[in-house]
């Protein structure tokens, strides 16, 4: 390990300007988007007690293998969230809202994961969970949410997978049936997926290794093991997308990462995005994750989507591009910088984003930080204009051309051009 301390620590990056905006405005639209259907924000702590993750269970991976854990000063044994969906049912159950309870939330999850282009140590995601209902209905307008998500971003080559694991004991016996299909193939499958085999079948169907193809394709589906209660919500939920004219395929082999879901799952993925990182959200249903934190039995839904391989798809399609100019209008002053400060400080006031030259530079010095700042437009002050309270407002970027007005007209006219 010889990582600089002038670089952000692998698998981390720094998100600057116009990223940082593009990155913003996401969040925005999530936000606007969920909004629109009551979810409400909810903040959380960005570690918790490692245990609230330690009980999503040992054959998760993301626990098991990958999180940030340490004793705090106190002795307290704490982890970064790996994810937020314990994190919200553990809030769940410390404040037992009245139900249903629906938020939304943003923010920073940690893995300590191969790092790699899309998949980072430090990676964002926004998510909705929705807790106190099991309506196939509620399933399916968390994914409606997503869907009007991407549209919203402009992304258009999605594939939404859906899948139902079934009831726990559904579940249960479909496990039973994949280690025996699996363990009478023991010498046909890769090293790592005899690992796998011990602590967690379901995820050797997700497996993408060569030797294992064969062995993956010829083994029982989840759906031959439904119970009708499970199939009947499976199709409840497959009728409300059908009725949305929401498409989708159904992925019998869709398990997902995190070993709580049940019935529903589901995943989004990116058609511009490598097969390894192509995933740009999932979520699905986690009836009986309360009550292993805390709480009385309470069904639950959601979604987590990744906010730096939702970008990465954005790209891809040339969608959703990052801004060109971080500020509207760019004041030159020339006659000392006095007037700059006015100006700055009544157009800043009437709502536009204005930057200005320091150090009384040259006229010429200025008008080049003017055309390198993105501004539509410059005002300029030089000592004429000073003495006889007028402005010079220059179209930086049309062919405008530019003309001298009284200061008193300044905004009116701004008004008129930028609106
Ligand atoms: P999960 O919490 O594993 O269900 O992941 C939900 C979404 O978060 C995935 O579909 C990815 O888009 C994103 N994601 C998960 N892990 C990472 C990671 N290490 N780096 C970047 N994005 C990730």
């Amino acid at each position: 390990m010889n990582d600089s301390i002038y670089r952000a620590p692998k698998g981390t990056r720094d998100i600057l300007w116009p990223e940082s905006e593009r990155w913003r405005t996401l969040i925005e639209i999530f936000s606007d988007v969920v909004g629109s259907a009551g979810y409400t924000q909810l903040v959380l702590p960005i570690f918790e007690h490692a245990e609230v993750f330690h009980r999503l269970g040992s054959s998760t991976d993301v626990v098991s293998k990958e999180m940030y854990e340490f004793i705090d000063k106190g002795g307290r044994h704490i982890a970064l969230r790996p994810e937020q969906t314990a994190s919200v049912v553990r809030s769940y159950s410390q404040h037992r809202p009245v139900l249903p309870w629906k938020v939304w939330y943003t923010g920073p999850n940690f893995r300590y994961e191969r790092a790699q282009k899309g998949r980072f140590r430090q990676f964002d995601q926004v998510g909705v969970e929705a807790l106190g209902s099991d309506d196939p209905h509620l399933d399916a307008e968390i994914i409606s949410l997503a869907w009007q998500f991407y549209e919203r971003l402009g992304l258009r080559d999605v594939t939404l997978l859906v899948n139902s694991l079934g009831n726990a004991d559904d579940r249960g016996r479909y496990i039973e049936s994949l280690t025996a299909h699996f363990s009478a193939s023991i010498d046909d499958l890769s090293a790592e997926s005899l690992k796998t085999l011990k602590t967690n079948p379901l995820r050797l169907l997700d497996s993408r290794r060569p030797e294992d193809i064969e062995v993956v394709a010829s083994a029982p589906q989840m759906s031959d093991y439904l119970s009708s209660d499970a199939s009947e919500h499976f199709d409840g939920v497959c009728r409300v997308l059908d009725s949305l004219g929401i498409t989708y395929e159904v992925s019998p082999r869709l398990v997902r990462g995190l070993d709580y879901y049940v019935r529903t799952t589901f995943e989004f993925v990116a058609g511009q995005l490598d097969a390894a990182q192509d995933a740009i959200g999932g979520g699905g249903r986690y009836d009986g994750l309360a009550e292993t934190l805390g709480a009385p039995p309470t069904a639950g839904v959601g979604l987590a989507l990744g906010v730096d391989r939702t970008l990465l798809a954005c790209d891809a399609e040339g969608v959703f591009l990052p801004p060109t100019s971080a500020i509207d209008i760019f004041v030159v002053d020339t006659s000392g910088g006095d007037e700059a400060v006015l100006i700055t400080n009544e157009v800043r006031q009437a709502g536009w984003r204005v930057d200005r030259a320091w150090d009384d530079r040259s006229m010429k010095s200025q008008m080049k930080a003017a055309d390198r700042s993105g501004a539509a437009y410059a005002i300029i002050v030089g000592e004429e204009e000073r003495t006889n309270g007028s402005v010079t407002i220059r179209d930086l970027r049309g062919d405008a051309g530019q003309e001298t007005v009284s200061r008193t007209e300044l905004l009116g006219i701004l008004r008129k051009r930028l609106l």
